[in-house]
């Protein structure tokens, strides 16, 4: 609790309270929470041009003198000797210490900003991860929180909780006390998190106030206006990079969020009134029925938004407060790539492109769920020749068409599985075959006979790494000679972030992290890569993704050891002698490309290893 006796103690070294009015303070504080200094500015002890003074000396302690870099040091954050470095450096450029630390990229600005809510005594919120309610937001006009960078994030008994980077100025947290008629308990986040939540809400929320004027203002063009609302929303979403959209009726109003990052943002409310328009609306543009309000139904549609091609796959459900609607965007553009475009080097396009061009064999892309194994095979397709090959998939979803290749979309009412598809699928003179997922022995099997008979077979299985495919064909019950007469290549892969081009910056990384990423032995120097947030990335430091791969060329020698029955890690060991990059050091390079960074990295790929 040291940084309430910081402030306090200010305050009595300076005269303008004495002890036992600061433990009183102190202990209304314990009990009802709230921010040492609001408290003595309402027990009308001191004012707040006081507190800010006092503050401001506390800051400048925290930012020229050592204290706050000793608190990182005893926190084990940073080194001493790092700690040295910097304060010699302020020295010449006279920055603050903690954007010292930060560009030199020992801390990040999510460190400070934790040390300096302990450093203080006022709680740190991460933004990214907390879901503000529109009618919180509301409590401040939007002026107010684009000039002082302060966002309101809850209301507690008659307590609004602000998030701010600077809860040392006090002037602005007495004047936002003053609008919104609450008292004020700042918190503290990080201004890159601030300026997104920002961009992220009022961009839209301005729009639709001027929509929802358009169309209160003139009944005749209703159904325009609403259809450019609908627009505006879809569009929003889609520069947010949400992955979906909901639109939910609720009372006393209907609400808009949106899925980004894997998790549900609130961001309009909508009147009652244009709800029945604007669900129509959306039905409407994915064929859906309007007429049909209990059935839940699905739809699609195909939109161009900013030049890209978007699929838009609309679901409804019927809820108490009435038709609720998810939109699912994919982004077409970002799907259907060439195969130079998913991230592979120079080295494995090659590799890829020779185990393409064979006229038979089963070629296996592995990965968890959402690791991009899909965008790889289409890419596949696309690379082939679709006028003389007869190409044919079977897909679970089909989820996008492919031009010249007839696919056929699994359907258990139909009795379609993979493995009835595929069986008919031989029957139709198919050169090449798609299979979306080899789930069973049964699938496996048909699939290695076609292979067999003179058929290039590409599918998918989940599995970590490469060698690990053989491993969990043979466990699937295939005979090791089938597996190894009829593969020829496993390719795993990885999604990792790519670093928004726009704010990108080189920096040294220190020797844990160079030893993190087992580069410790290298002679040259080595530079890392990161976002620093800006408005093209949505404040996010990243911007699309990026294929990570593993590629298995199954030779004479591998084939021996699959007869042999050898376990993964013999494999894996005889494919490295022969060539092969593991996942981790595919993932490495793009570290060192400057493609993604090594915290992304370490998120996706090493969390998978041992
Ligand atoms: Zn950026």
């Amino acid at each position: 609790m040291a940084g309430k006796n910081r402030l306090g103690d200010i305050l009595v070294s300076r005269n303008l309270i004495n002890q036992q009015d600061l433990e009183l303070a102190l202990k209304e504080q314990k009990e009802k929470g709230g921010f040492l200094g609001q408290i003595l500015v309402n027990k009308g002890l001191v004012s707040s041009t006081d507190i800010s003074r006092a503050l401001q000396q506390l800051s400048s302690q925290i930012t020229e003198i050592s204290e706050f870099g000793q608190m990182l040091v005893s926190e084990r954050t940073i080194s001493e000797e790092q700690l040295n470095k910097a304060l010699e450096r302020q020295k010449s450029t006279k920055q603050g210490l903690d954007d010292i630390l930060v560009e030199l990229g020992w801390v990040t600005a999510q460190q400070i900003a934790q040390t300096f809510s302990r450093y203080l005594d006022i709680p740190f919120i991460n933004l990214s991860e907390y879901d503000i309610k529109i009618e919180i937001l509301q409590l401040l006009p939007e002026n107010i929180i684009r000039r002082y960078q302060i966002i309101p994030v809850k209301l507690e008994q008659n307590t609004l909780y602000v998030a701010t980077a600077d809860p040392l100025n006090l002037i602005a947290l007495d004047e936002i006390r003053l609008i919104a008629k609450y008292k004020i308990s700042p918190m503290i986040a990080t201004c890159k998190e601030i300026l997104g939540i920002i961009e992220r809400y009022f961009n839209l929320q301005q729009m639709t106030k001027q929509m929802l004027s358009d169309i209160r203002l003139d009944k005749a063009t209703d159904e325009n206006s609403i259809s450019r609302f609908v627009d505006t929303i879809i569009q929003a979403g889609v520069n947010s990079r949400a992955s979906d959209i909901h639109l939910e009726p609720q009372y006393p109003e209907m609400r808009a969020r949106f899925r980004i990052d894997g998790i549900l943002h609130d961001i309009i409310t909508i009147p009652k009134s244009v709800e029945a328009s604007l669900i129509s609306r959306v039905k409407v543009l994915a064929d859906m029925d309007i007429t049909e309000h209990r059935r839940p139904q699905d739809g699609h549609v195909s939109l161009k938004l900013n030049e890209k091609e978007y699929d838009l796959r609309v679901a409804s459900t019927s809820t108490i407060a009435g038709e609720k609607i998810v939109i699912r965007i994919l982004d077409k553009t970002g799907m259907l790539l060439g195969l130079n475009e998913l991230g592979l080097s120079a080295e494995d396009q090659k590799v890829f492109a020779s185990l393409i061009s064979r006229p038979y064999g089963i070629i296996l892309v592995t990965g968890p769920t959402g690791s991009g194994k899909t965008t790889t095979l289409y890419a596949v397709l696309s690379q082939l020749d679709t006028l003389s090959k007869n190409i044919i998939t079977i897909e679970d979803p089909v989820e996008y068409k492919l031009e010249g290749i007839n696919q056929v979309q699994v359907n258990p009412l139909a009795e379609i599985t993979f493995a009835t598809g595929l069986r008919s699928m031989l029957r139709q003179d198919p050169d090449i075959i798609m299979v979306g997922e080899i789930r069973d022995l049964e699938t496996a099997t048909i699939a290695i006979h076609a292979a067999l008979t003179g058929h290039l077979v590409l599918s998918t299985l989940h599995t970590n790494d490469a060698p690990s495919a053989i491993t969990r064909m043979i466990d699937m019950g295939v005979e090791p000679f089938l597996v190894s007469s009829s593969l020829i290549g496993v390719v795993a892969q990885r999604l990792v972030r790519i670093i928004c081009p726009e704010c990108k910056e080189e920096f040294t990384p220190d020797q844990k992290q160079i030893k993190e990423l087992g580069l410790e032995g290298r002679k040259e120097k080595i530079s890392f890569y990161r976002g620093k947030g800006c408005q093209y990335c949505m404040q996010t430091t990243y911007r699309g993704r990026s294929g990570v791969f593993e590629i298995m060329k199954v030779s004479d020698k591998i084939r021996d050891l699959i007869l042999q029955k050898q376990p993964a890690s013999k494999i894996r060991d005889v494919a490295i002698s022969e060539g092969m990059a593991l996942l981790k050091d595919a993932a490495v390079n793009k570290v060192i490309h400057g493609i993604t960074t090594a915290e992304e990295i370490k998120r996706v790929i090493f969390t998978l290893e041992t």
